[in-house]
């Protein structure tokens, strides 16, 4: 395989991925409001409102490390994404990976590969992509006589509580000592040796998430997911990927519903999704202090802020329909906020 060597030491990556429209919107003739000329400029066709002249405006223009067309596979997104940090973990540091965006613009997608009817092709997605790298990397000489071993977990943070998906759902208890280390105390960590057996977890795992809720409705869009692959070294931690499924950017903005429960969970979700972007910046910055209590995600994923050898990698997922426009425009503008100056 040929992994990007990271000659730059640029510590944050900011992508954004537009999936094509899908039968629904094309039967309701929904407009496509984003072009992408090349992989280096994106534009926003704001709807021009007759009515609300206020609403007339020009093209907004986005740039960003790698801008992904419609046409765009997963493994494509993967290359210019995910795939170089296998680097950074095996050079020992903390890799994470983000799909930020609204529900249904295709962070599952990208992450955890087609879930299309009762489909489910997990082998085709970011996490597989990786897994299979990392057992690719692990069988050359110059790793191989390391003795590296492989874990998997897998979670699930609601209404900023843990949830183990790979060990019937239980809840956690997040736990910080005196040296700010954070500890998910129980979760299951996986011993793997091949990326089937991952593919296996994340099927088993993915199960948990979605178990009988309608899509609209589904808690997926209002939970965040993690899957981590951990490399070890005679037991002792080398170094960890996060691929991070968070949850929808739209919930966070629920915050005029009647009901009680949705109030909550889009405060929380809210405050999480702040709380990350202020933690990319701080890590991009090289700021000493990092707002990582602000929430439980990123509380979680302390590590991932800190440290010289911390990377990350944002995935912006946008819908490319004209009535998806305003939440698209929040994600473009989150994305280009987080990006490294
Ligand atoms: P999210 O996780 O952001 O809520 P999903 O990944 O579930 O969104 O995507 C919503 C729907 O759109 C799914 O049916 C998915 O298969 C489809 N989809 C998403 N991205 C793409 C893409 N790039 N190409 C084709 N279909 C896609
Ligand atoms: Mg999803």
């Amino acid at each position: 395989i040929t992994l990007y060597d990271p000659v730059d030491d640029h510590k944050i990556c900011v992508c954004v991925r537009k999936r094509p429209l899908n039968k629904k919107e094309k039967l309701k003739k929904e407009i496509d409001v984003i072009t992408i000329p090349d992989k280096s400029m994106l534009l926003l066709h704001e709807p021009k409102q007759k009515v609300d002249l206020t609403k007339y405006l020009d093209n907004q223009v986005f740039k960003f490390d790698y801008s992904f067309d419609e046409t765009a596979t997963n493994e494509m997104v993967y290359r210019f994404t995910a795939q170089p940090l296998v680097n950074t973990l095996f050079e020992g540091g903390m890799a994470t990976c983000f799909a930020y965006g609204q529900t249904g613009s295709g962070k599952t997608h990208t992450m955890g590969g087609d879930f299309t009817g009762k489909n489910q092709n997990s082998s085709n997605g970011i996490y597989a992509f990786a897994a299979r790298d990392v057992f690719l990397l692990l069988s050359q000489p110059r790793y191989s006589v390391l003795d590296f071993e492989v874990y998997v977990t897998f979670f699930e943070i609601y209404n900023g509580k843990v949830f183990d998906l790979l060990n019937k759902k239980n809840k956690l208890r997040v736990l910080e000592d005196s040296k700010q280390q954070v500890q998910v105390v129980g979760l299951q960590e996986s011993l793997v040796s091949s990326e089937e057996e991952v593919i296996r977890l994340i099927d088993m795992g993915s199960s948990f998430r979605t178990s009988g809720q309608t899509f609209a409705n589904s808690s997926s869009s209002r939970s965040h997911a993690v899957l981590q692959i951990i490399l070890k070294h005679h037991g002792r931690l080398h170094g960890k990927f996060s691929l991070v499924d968070l949850a929808g950017n739209e919930r966070g903005a629920d915050v005029c519903s009647s009901d009680r429960q949705t109030l909550v969970e889009g405060a929380e979700i809210n405050r999480s999704l702040l709380a990350l972007k202020e933690c990319i910046r701080a890590l991009g910055n090289n700021q000493a202090h990092t707002p990582f209590r602000m929430s439980k995600l990123t509380q979680v994923l302390r590590d991932s802020f800190i440290g010289e050898n911390s990377k990350t990698c944002m995935i912006a997922m946008i819908s490319p329909g004209m009535s998806s426009c305003e939440y698209t425009l929040n994600t473009l503008r989150y994305a280009d906020r987080v990006k490294e100056l």
